[in-house]
């Protein structure tokens, strides 16, 4: 059984309990080393087999899978955040089922969580936005046309790019090309819940500047939107004058 887990954004306490558990029965870990915070390891058994996939293409990965797999062995692929975002594990679930090697996935926080966190910030706040945008800006990696930056943008909701950060020169143009204003609050934030966590909050117009300045080129998530400004409207959850299912109006 391969266990697909989330490590988390970086923190080593914000993976889940169900997740640390399972780290600490795995006969075999393989992780990934750019990203995953390395303490998790200290989870690890003395005699588990552990592997940073960094180096290691798709078919290394599943053979180890393949190789190790007995009926009693439970083996973890630990990825960072949550592993259904930009984890490529669909890939290795294909294989895997190729091989007829059963899988389970336990999710993880995601880093647009540790984002968030780091700036006491709430997606969602009403009359602002109600949507998050979760995308990527093409780079070595295609994005389908529909989902072009400047597409998003017209939403004007709530967004967070990931890896994007080393791309920043041209995005403040697509985002304005969309409809944000430059003077729309922006934030990148470096190493979401790590020790060395750098939150630096800019503009939409200023995101190239600020990376510069900042060195920021990776392991970074770009936030933008008017969610990260002062003014918004009281939820209507907890408005004294709105009914609902567990409280009446007064
Ligand atoms: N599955 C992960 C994302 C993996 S893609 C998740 O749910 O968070 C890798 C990209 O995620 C990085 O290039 C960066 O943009 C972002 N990222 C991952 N961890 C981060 C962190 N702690 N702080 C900021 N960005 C992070």
């Amino acid at each position: 059984m391969v266990y697909f887990i989330g490590a988390g954004p970086g923190a080593v306490d914000l993976i889940t309990v169900k997740g640390a558990t399972l780290l600490q029965k795995a006969d075999v870990i393989i992780y990934a080393g750019s990203l995953v915070n390395p303490e998790l390891l200290q989870y690890a058994k003395k005699d588990c087999k552990i592997f940073n996939s960094a180096g290691m293409t798709l078919e290394e990965v599943v053979d180890v899978f393949v190789c190790e797999n007995t009926p009693d062995k439970i083996m973890v692929r630990l990825h960072t955040g949550d592993p259904s975002i930009y984890g490529a594990i669909r890939e290795q679930m294909d294989l895997l089922d190729e091989h007829g090697i059963k899988y389970s996935v336990v999710p993880g926080v995601s880093s647009f969580c540790g984002a968030a966190a780091a700036l006491n910030a709430e997606y969602t706040l009403p009359d602002i936005s109600q949507t998050v945008i979760l995308s990527r800006m093409e780079g070595r990696t295609p994005v389908p046309p529909d989902e072009e930056i400047a597409k998003l943008a017209t939403h004007k909701a709530s967004m967070v790019l990931f890896l994007t950060s080393s791309l920043v020169e041209q995005l403040s143009g697509k985002l304005i090309e969309g409809g944000y204003r430059a003077e729309t609050p922006a934030a990148i934030v470096y190493k979401a819940t790590w020790p060395d966590q750098k939150v630096i909050k800019t503009t939409v117009g200023n995101l190239a500047k600020s990376a510069k300045e900042n060195n920021i080129t990776k392991t970074a998530l770009i936030l933008i939107g008017d969610f990260l400004s002062g003014d918004y409207e009281r939820s209507k959850l907890y408005d004294k004058t709105f009914s609902h299912e567990f409280r009446k109006a007064k």
